[in-house]
């Protein structure tokens, strides 16, 4: 009868029993220092029992109340998995308990100072100077101050690796019950990739920052040129109030547009090197995988350029050299009695401008809206890669439209190249209009179906050397 009514015991209340046992395991943790203390608060607040090993159990102070504390060997016996928050460099004093560590589930949470700091990670270096115990790799992401404040948003994420599947399985539920959610990575030959983790500072926004950075200060330094120095150089003129809003207001758009054109050109590069190797199944060059892995930054960074732009244009008029300006036009036809007459190609044309600009960055926007996990999450893949590449392009001509307009035929007349210098805008025509060019030829037919069956698995047949590649 009795085994009757456990074989019906459901199963997921089967697993939440279990889990209600783990939490009645006895946790221990090696090292009363910040990482041990904080980890320790939080698993009692859990209903962990805890127990600390360390050196010197008479002293150790300010432990989380309700956490005993004994000398290694006596707190490792209390428990089945002992957490070890203790540098790597004092491991030296677990060998000589590695009777007691036998069969014992041993958590590396060590983080080390550099990347690929030592040829093995520090979970490898553990399981051979304790090869009896169990070692498991996790935790490591979760800081100390996380742990004790609870503001876990960021570092929610407990990555785990180890060898013994029950093992990791047993400090799997120990993070779920403290409220985080672990991330099996499999064997612990991934341990140094997730020692190396905590390390990365933005990894793949630092060549998006440094293009950005460059061309930021490039275009500075270039339309001071133009609009500042050469005014004072040939006509004695001081404009230097315009580096504040107008020369800031000229680099955004600039930075922006080419950013945007950065983020589609190597899809197109992309496309052109299949066409011509008539395969996809060949690698890409590393800088072109590089800067493919990083475009959605160089996306974000260009609308958020973008948005600049469109703020720096609203305060345009509010300015007081624009009033300024306005004023002395008006006072200056009063004096001469005359009325300028409105010319409607200059009337279009700001319009024109305008409307282009709304739609660009209009579109830019959905394009920023839909790269968020939380709605890329919900669309499938054919949606996203409409938004991302057929939107994208549409952003990308019609920003590009706008910048044409705002430029019209100053490109024609001599006087608008300030020492032999083209304005900005051509500048920032230049990779767009390569890209628009280069797409335009990607999409008609013959090149288009000849790319869609490449991607589909064909594969052009060559003569290389005698063989014949497939
Ligand atoms: P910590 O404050 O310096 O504490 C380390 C503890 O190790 C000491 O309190 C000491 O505890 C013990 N210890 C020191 N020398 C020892 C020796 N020769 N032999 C045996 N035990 C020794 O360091 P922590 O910040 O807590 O970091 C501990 C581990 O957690 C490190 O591997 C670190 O990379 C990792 N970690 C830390 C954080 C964090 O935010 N702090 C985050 C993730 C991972 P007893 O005096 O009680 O023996």
């Amino acid at each position: 009868m009795d085994s009757n009514s456990s074989d019906m015991i459901p199963l997921r209340q089967t697993s939440s029993r279990k889990r209600l046992d783990h939490k009645r395991d006895t946790i221990c943790i090696f090292g009363t220092g910040d990482f041990g203390r904080s980890f320790g608060m939080r698993l009692l607040k859990s209903g962990y029992p805890v127990v600390f090993g360390s050196r010197d159990p008479k002293h150790s102070i300010l432990l989380p109340s309700g956490a005993q504390v004994f000398s290694h060997a006596d707190a490792l016996k209390i428990s089945k998995i002992i957490f070890l928050a203790v540098h790597r460099e004092n491991y030296d004093f677990l060998p000589a308990l590695s009777d007691l560590l036998d069969e014992k589930v041993l958590v590396d949470v060590s983080n080390n100072i550099r990347m690929n700091q030592y040829p093995e990670s520090n979970a490898q270096y553990l399981a051979q100077l304790v090869p009896k115990a169990n070692v498991v790799k996790g935790f490591n992401t979760v800081s100390a101050w996380a742990l004790q404040s609870g503001s876990l948003d960021a570092s929610s994420q407990v990555f785990v690796c180890g060898d013994d599947n029950k093992s990791k399985q047993l400090v799997m539920d120990v993070a779920r019950s403290i409220g985080l959610t672990p991330l099996d990575q499999g064997s612990l030959l991934a341990a140094q990739e997730l020692e190396n983790y905590p390390l990365q500072l933005f990894p793949m926004w630092r060549l998006p920052f440094i293009i950005t950075a460059g061309l930021t200060v490039f275009f500075f330094l270039y339309c001071m040129v133009i609009k500042v120095i050469y005014p004072y150089v040939e006509k004695n003129v001081d404009d230097t109030y315009r580096m504040m809003i107008s020369i800031p207001n000229i680099v955004f758009p600039i930075v922006s547009l080419i950013l945007l054109g950065l983020v589609y050109l190597p899809g197109v590069i992309a496309a052109f090197l299949q066409l011509y190797r008539g395969t996809k199944y060949k690698r890409f060059p590393n800088w072109l995988d590089t800067w493919m892995l990083c475009r959605k930054q160089l996306g974000l960074v260009a609308f958020a350029y973008g948005f600049l732009h469109v703020f720096y244009s609203l305060v345009r008029p509010l300015r007081y050299s624009s009033y300024w300006r306005l004023v002395r036009n008006v006072a200056s036809q009063v004096k001469k009695n005359t009325t300028t007459e409105v010319e409607m190609i200059w009337v279009w044309r700001a319009d024109v401008f305008y409307a282009l600009g709304i739609l660009g960055f209009s579109v830019f926007g959905l394009l920023g809206i839909t790269s968020l996990p939380s709605v890329s999450n919900t669309m499938n893949w054919r949606e996203f890669r409409f938004v991302q590449s057929k939107l994208g392009h549409v952003t990308l001509l019609l920003c590009t439209a706008h910048t044409a307009v705002l430029g019209w035929n100053k490109f024609l007349k001599p006087t608008s190249f300030k020492w032999g210098l083209p304005s900005g805008y051509i500048l920032s025509m230049v990779i767009p209009c390569i890209v628009l060019v280069l797409k335009l030829i990607l999409i008609t037919p013959c090149v288009d179906r000849m790319l869609t069956r490449i991607r589909q698995g064909w594969e052009r047949k060559e003569k290389s050397s005698g063989n014949l590649n497939i």
